[in-house]
């Protein structure tokens, strides 16, 4: 008999059953359906010994000081930058939008900052309440660094016109009037020096946790028994999609091993124009890895179907009310807990749903 079953081997699930094992000597398991733990910041040395993100880029950043002490009990870091350029018409920018790129896009060669704020001005829409991903950008930077660094990429990452997305979703993007060239604003900007599977290796190691891998949640119904489940998946699946499915974006990714030391100047470039691939990342710029040769990845956005995983919740009006159902149903049942990206069907990043997690355990242990 556990105290907790936890559906879900991902930050979410591991951070809960870490702080239930650890800090509440709760008897804790933790299943997933994947073989691996680590959710989709899982993360492995390939053939060639290089580190690599199987599901696609996971850059660290917080401004949460908690969660940042909190990890670092179980990694050291590698200080680092994500630095992430944009090709655009075969020209490399900076991106986020920064002094750098509005000087080389417009070909002007403006110096301080108020000249740039100015001259965006000069640019910007005047929107008051940006209602949709294109209104937000229309009213910040306006019509024509709009078209070229946002219109296609958004396009082709989600398939829908950014008129029907809502604006949380380019306003994750940053906009400066500097050179600051960094992707995030956070005050943390950090890679775990051990890789993050290890990370969780090291979350999970407690005698009071017991861990299944290749085991789906719906398959063991009732034959694990607990008092408090704690489920991390897909929220539509956990109520078999009574009220229907919830819309989800799909990727797929292109593994490459390059024989020479660097493919590209950065991190990660963003395409957001041509190609079918949003963006290829070079992993070593993030780790640090010094070897002869270099692995990428493309990432292809594609239509969720059946056999292919949850990546992205759509963050738009329409899914809105169907979402409501299940987060009303979800209230409804007791000793049932829903959290994390897919269970609560939000556009979290890491440190989000960390923090989330403390605080659920912070709850927990309080009542
Ligand atoms: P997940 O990591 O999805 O874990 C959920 C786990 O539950 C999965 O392992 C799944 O197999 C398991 N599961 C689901 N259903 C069942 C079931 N029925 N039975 C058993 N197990 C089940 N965040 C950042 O901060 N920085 C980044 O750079 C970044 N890049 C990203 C890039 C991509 C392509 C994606 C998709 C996400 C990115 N994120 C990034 C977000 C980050 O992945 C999430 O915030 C985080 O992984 C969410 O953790 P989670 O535990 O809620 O979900
Ligand atoms: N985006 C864009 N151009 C880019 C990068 C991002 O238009 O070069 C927009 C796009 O709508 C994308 C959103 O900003 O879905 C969020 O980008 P982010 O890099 O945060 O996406 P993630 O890493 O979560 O896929």
């Amino acid at each position: 008999m556990y105290d907790y079953l936890i559906v879900g081997a991902g930050f979410s699930g591991v951070v809960l059953a870490e702080r239930l094992a650890n800090g509440a000597k709760k008897k804790v398991c933790i299943i997933d359906k994947r073989n691996h733990i680590a959710g989709n910041a899982y993360d492995y040395y390939n053939n060639d010994n290089i580190l690599v993100h199987k599901f696609g880029p996971h850059w660290f950043h917080t401004n949460n000081d908690e969660v940042f002490n909190y990890l670092s009990n179980f990694t050291e870091w590698i200080e680092h930058q994500h630095i992430i350029k944009s090709k655009v018409n075969g020209k490399l920018y900076d991106f986020p939008i920064n002094k750098n790129t509005i000087n080389s896009f417009f070909n002007v060669s403006l110096t301080k900052e108020e000249e740039v704020k100015d001259f965006i001005d000069s640019k910007k829409e005047f929107i008051k309440n940006p209602k949709n991903a294109e209104e937000m950008v229309l009213s910040l930077l306006g019509k024509e660094l709009y078209e070229s660094f946002y219109l296609n990429y958004t396009i082709k990452q989600w398939n829908i016109h950014p008129k029907e997305l809502a604006p949380s979703i380019t306003a994750r993007i940053p906009i400066r009037f500097n050179n600051n060239n960094s992707y995030f604003n956070d005050k943390y900007q950090v890679m775990p020096k051990i890789g993050y599977t290890k990370l969780f290796e090291r979350m999970l190691y407690n005698k009071n946790i017991t861990l299944l891998l290749n085991t789906d949640f719906k398959e063991t119904f009732g034959t694990i028994k607990y008092n408090k489940l704690i489920y991390t998946g897909a929220i539509d699946e956990f109520f078999d999609n009574c009220f229907g499915e919830l819309p989800y974006r799909s990727l797929k990714f292109e593994h490459e091993t390059i024989d020479k030391e660097y493919f590209q100047e950065c991190q990660q470039i963003n395409f957001p124009n041509d190609y079918s691939y949003t963006r290829i990342v070079e992993w070593k710029h993030a780790t640090g890895q010094k070897l002869n040769k270099t692995s990428i990845l493309k990432e292809y956005p594609v239509e969720y179907q059946k056999g292919l995983e949850k990546f992205y919740p759509i963050p738009m009006a329409e899914s809105n009310e169907r979402l409501n159902k299940y987060l009303v149903k979800a209230k409804q049942i007791n000793n049932v807990i829903f959290c994390g990206r897919l269970a609560e069907y939000k556009y979290y990043n890491m440190d989000q749903v960390i923090a989330r997690s403390l605080k659920l355990f912070k709850d927990l242990t309080s009542k």
